[in-house]
């Protein structure tokens, strides 16, 4: 077999290249007023040591120091609280010890993160303003707290319906006040966050979308929290890095948000992977929900996934329904109907009752 040349010297004995050092967090402890933060900073940058902060929301962290040394001595001379963490992952501000307290994350007065399991539940698209204000009295009766809706939808298709955009969006933010619910929609360009602000509560990144970097930069810059997918073919370390961009940009207000991976199997239309959420869940000190309906895009396997993922301690539930799903101008076969949505929010107290929990809005 002919060798390339180069190759086969590269091969005969020469040395691996050394490890790049893992970086260091300082973790300060909640409490530390940012100017004192900012003083340690500038103290490791004039020592040569190129450190950053960055503030989670609770607490101010620093990295990285590959220093060590510096960075203990300029934490001693501080006289701040703080604990020195090796990164040996490849996100770093989204590790559970970065802040093993774990991250609240507000959406209107509705916080993820906490005791409460959230349950946030919508139609696939908004489609017209009876529809949303359908599903939004809907959820007001049986007590879903956030309602979802997409108006601009990334579709399979470019035949297939694309949503009502902005006009869309309107119609639900009405709806949301109207019922006094927070709500969520996916943004899928950089370009429309300006215009969705006044109308969103929260940005949801759609799972084609987990891969866009110039929108999770350009979300990165805003101050609203972000339901991050994952994408079907993501692992682990993709997706927690999908939410690194988020975090480094200084939006630290990040969702994660399992919907379901692409396998072989064809009986569901992806498969749900509860252990890699649960694993996320471990891992970061982000919130982290399930969306078992695009997991599994059949309506009968929403609830039963659903009271797994509550019972495996997550943070709450995303699921579609429809006032008439098959009306619905997207995802219907996959919608709950109305009469479906009692039983679900009676079996989803039951179980957070039985593990210590509570379902709702307050924290
Ligand atoms: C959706 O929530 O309507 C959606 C399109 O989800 P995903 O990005 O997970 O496919
Ligand atoms: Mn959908």
């Amino acid at each position: 077999m002919p060798i390339l040349p180069g190759r086969s010297g590269e091969a005969k004995g020469a040395a691996a290249p050394p490890e790049p050092e893992a970086p260091w967090l300082i973790a300060l402890a909640s409490g530390a007023a940012e100017r004192e933060a900012q003083v340690l900073v500038e103290g490791l940058r004039l020592q040569g040591v190129a450190a950053t902060w960055h503030d989670l929301g609770h607490g101010v962290i620093c990295l990285p120091a590959a220093q060590r040394v510096q960075a203990e001595a300029a934490v001693a001379e501080s006289g701040l609280a703080a604990r020195l963490i090796r990164v040996e992952t490849p996100y770093r501000l989204a590790r559970r010890d970065a802040l093993p307290q774990g991250s609240r994350v507000a959406l209107g007065g509705v916080e993820f993160g906490g005791q409460r399991f959230v349950v946030v539940g919508g139609p696939c698209a908004v489609e017209s303003r009876q529809q949303i204000q359908t599903c939004a009295r809907l959820c007001g009766e049986v007590g879903i707290p956030v309602l979802r809706g997409g108006a601009f939808k990334p579709r399979t298709s470019p035949y297939a319906f694309q949503g009502m955009g902005l006009r869309g969006l309107e119609i639900l933010a009405e709806a949301g006040r109207d019922y006094g619910l927070p709500v969520v929609s996916e943004v899928v360009d950089p370009a429309h966050i300006e215009r969705m602000y006044p109308l969103v509560d929260a940005y949801q990144v759609g799972a084609r979308n987990m891969h866009n970097f110039e929108l999770l930069k350009a979300l990165g810059d805003v101050d609203r929290p972000v339901v991050l997918k994952r994408g079907p073919a993501a692992t682990l370390d993709e997706w927690l890095l999908a939410a690194e961009y988020v975090l480094i940009g200084g939006n630290s207000q990040v969702i994660l948000c399992e919907r379901g991976i692409r396998t072989f199997n064809a009986n569901t239309r992806y498969t749900l992977d509860l252990a890699t959420a649960v694993q996320a869940k471990g891992l970061t000190h982000l919130p982290v929900i399930l969306d078992p309906t695009h997991a599994t895009g059949r309506p009968e396997l929403v609830a039963p996934l659903a009271l797994a993922g509550l019972a495996a301690g997550l943070d709450g539930l995303i699921f579609e329904f429809h006032p008439q799903p098959e009306l619905a101008k997207s995802d219907g076969p996959q919608a709950l109907r109305p009469e479906a949505l009692p039983g679900l929010m009676a079996q989803l107290a039951a179980v957070a009752a039985a593990t210590g929990r509570r379902l709702g809005a307050e924290a």
